[in-house]
């Protein structure tokens, strides 16, 4: 039928008036059976001449500036005492009109039964009572044969979900439909117009007169079900059909169809309370969905904040793996779980091999440069992985963990065939010419086989959140061990410092300052006493005959004589006096704050003590001479000591284990 020959269903009428709604350009065969309403062919009628002054008035004015009327109009024929519903829209240069019979119903009973549905609708828990709820409520409303709820899959298949069934007609529940029973301009007719009612497939339609009047009434809840659709119907065993679309919050989440064996009426009230349950379900429905993934993303995090919480360290990839792949298996419905981080990879469950991992994982790096997930159901035919070795795999989820601008990690979860039974209702893609079949024996199913479980939106939105909190938590670990490594760097570093200092400051036999730090001790010595006027003395010792004491003994036994002595002399100091050796066995003491008076007791006092010191198997005494130099202006470190060593020589000379004092003079 071209489009300036619609076909209208005979259970309204219809009037097309010019764009003013003055004049009445044409009218539906029925017009004057359904309505009592008779307008001549060829006569030019008024409109307010056929439907009263004021009825036509009051249509003008909520008309004007409007494409349709805010809600229908109801009038009573005086003639008949009919009451009447109208309702207008405009179309191109025409309005059109259309006017259905109002039966006397129970209207406050309808209230009370939508009332006390809605309030069912509203406590139901989960998808499931909620749906049932509805077909329920509509079948008691529209009392078809079978109300069901279709909803549909990413591939636009769609699945009954939900039935209520009165026997004359044979149930649907569980059953598919192919993609191609609900095309594109079927869902597109649904986003426009959200009801639909075929009163009677088999009915004769009605047509416009004057025929082929040029208008277009596409939009019209009046126009009649393409042949495609009466046939389509016909093969359901369907004669009365009524739809009312499900939306989601994006596109259109199903569909709700009441089909009845014989014609059947629905009357405009029922319609419209049929659409307020259907409204008030979808919104339960979009409440419960949005309560159950939020419930469900919250786990997930969860699985990352408790162990986080449990723990005083943050830990190391393999641990967080280790004790939370049974838990994000679970999650994710996934039987195994590998996590790819800076270049090591760690494994739970059924995984592919490491291998694999790493080629898997090269590839997602050059093919998948979004930060968003990649998943595929069917590893085998999926371009990126379909050459890898993933035997006892179907389904892999990758999400990319930004570690930093040029290091991803990823975390992997696999899943194993999930081999499905689809139970087609109507064979899928079977040409609308097909020979005309009854239910149920066209229902037949499908083994899908090779394919996972699907991901879905949900469970790659919460792969987000665990990759983002993933890689959050590794950033944590690796700061905490780079620090952990640099306090140890740090200590090891002291340490060695320490070493150093000793090495650079101490005597390696005695343990007492070497000649490089008594000599910094005496030049600090000779600044004070230069800046303050502080004395200061050194004493210069030498062990007499220490060469007979290596010869008969052996060195070790002098050594053991050097720090004996040492010990000794280093024992019996004031905390401000130093003790250094200045090599082989001869050693500086540097009395602080002394005169040569003090410095002289001092000496004479060492000299004394090592006197007693006793080495066991040396039979002879060990003694020391000693020459002692106190500063005076115009010393220096190196005149100082020679001064001291001068003095010394001539203890040596005068017989040896006594105290000699420097002169003025170096020689
Ligand atoms: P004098 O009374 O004139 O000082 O006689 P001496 O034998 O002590 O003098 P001399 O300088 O001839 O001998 C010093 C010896 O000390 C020579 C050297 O082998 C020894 N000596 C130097 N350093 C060490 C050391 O670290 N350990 C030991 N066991 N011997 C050392
Ligand atoms: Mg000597
Ligand atoms: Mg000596």
């Amino acid at each position: 039928m071209s489009k300036h020959h619609p076909l209208l269903q005979s259970f309204g009428a219809l009037l097309v008036l010019d764009a003013d709604s003055r004049r009445i350009q044409a009218v539906s065969s029925n017009l004057a059976a359904l309505i009592g309403i008779s307008v001549s062919e060829g006569h030019d009628q008024t409109v307010s001449g056929v439907l009263g002054r004021r009825l036509s008035q009051r249509m003008r004015r909520e008309l004007q500036g409007q494409q349709r009327l805010a809600g229908p109009l109801t009038f009573t024929r005086p003639a008949n005492s009919t009451r009447l519903q109208l309702y207008a829209y405009r179309t191109g240069m025409h309005v059109v009109v259309e006017i259905e019979p109002l039966n006397s119903l129970g209207k406050r009973r309808l209230l009370g039964t939508v009332n006390e549905r809605l309030i069912r609708l509203a406590e139901s828990s989960n998808q499931e009572e909620l749906l049932d709820c509805l077909v329920r409520a509509v079948q008691e409303l529209t009392a078809h044969d079978r109300v069901s709820i279709c909803h549909f899959d990413s591939d636009w298949n769609g699945l009954i979900v939900a039935e209520a069934c009165t026997g004359r007609l044979p149930p649907l529940l569980g059953q598919r439909f192919p993609a191609n029973d609900f095309p594109v301009t079927l869902r597109c007719a649904y986003e426009r117009h959200p009801v639909r009612l075929i009163q009677d497939v088999a009915a004769p339609s009605e047509h416009l007169v004057p025929s082929g009047y040029p208008v277009e009434l596409n939009d019209s809840f009046l126009r009649a079900p393409a042949p495609e659709r009466q046939y389509y119907l016909r093969r359901l065993g369907v004669r009365g059909a009524f739809s009312v679309a499900i939306h989601g919050d994006t596109a259109l989440w199903g569909l709700l169809f009441c089909h009845s064996a014989l014609p059947h009426p629905v009357a405009p009230p029922v319609r419209d309370a049929v659409r307020t349950l259907v409204q008030m379900a979808t919104q339960r429905l979009l409440l419960l969905r949005a309560r159950q993934e939020a419930r469900y993303l919250q786990r997930v995090q969860d699985s990352l904040v408790l162990s986080a919480n449990s723990q005083l360290e943050p830990q190391s990839p393999h641990q967080l793996l280790l004790e939370q792949a049974d838990t994000w298996m679970t999650l994710f419905r996934a039987h195994g779980v590998t996590l790819w981080a800076n270049g090591s990879i760690f494994q739970a469950g059924n995984t592919p091999t490491p291998e694999a991992i790493s080629q898997f994982v090269v590839r997602l790096k050059k093919a998948h440069v979004h930060s968003g997930p990649w998943c595929t159901r069917d590893v085998e035919n999926e371009p990126l992985t379909s050459s890898l070795a993933m035997p006892g795999q179907c389904g892999a989820l990758a999400v990319p963990l930004l570690m930093s601008t040029s290091q991803r990690g990823w975390l992997l979860f696999f899943r194993p065939e999930q081999v499905e039974t689809f139970y087609w209702a109507m064979q899928p893609k079977m040409a609308p010419q097909a020979p005309l079949m009854t239910l149920p024996s066209a229902a037949w199913h499908e083994e899908v086989v090779g394919k996972s479980e699907a991901w879905q939106r949900v469970e790659r939105l919460a792969a987000m959140d665990l990759g983002e909190d993933l890689t959050l938590a590794i950033s944590a670990y690796e700061i905490s061990s780079l620090n952990m490594h640099l306090k140890r760097e740090r200590k090891a570093l002291a340490e060695a410092n320490k070493r150093l200092e000793q090495l650079a400051h101490f005597d390696p036999l005695t343990q007492v300052w070497n000649r490089y730090r008594i000599e910094q001790a005496i030049d600090a010595e000779i600044v004070a006493a230069k800046r303050y006027g502080a004395t200061c003395a050194l004493m210069l010792f030498d062990v007499d005959h220490f060469k007979q004491i290596n010869d008969t003994h052996g060195h070790s036994v002098g050594d053991d004589v050097l720090v004996s002595l040492a010990r000794l002399v280093e024992g019996s100091l004031r905390g401000c006096d130093h003790l250094g050796r200045w090599g082989g066995e001869e050693f500086v003491v540097l009395a602080t704050h002394s005169d040569m008076e003090a410095a002289v007791v001092l000496a004479e006092r060492l000299r004394g003590l090592v006197a007693t010191l006793h080495i066991e198997a040396i039979a002879q005494p060990i003694t020391v001479s000693i020459g002692v130099a106190v500063w005076r202006p115009g010393d220096s470190c190196k005149t100082l000591v020679a001064r001291a060593d001068v003095a010394m020589y001539r203890a040596k000379r005068s017989g040896r284990n006594r105290v000699e004092v420097a002169t003025k003079e170096i020689f």
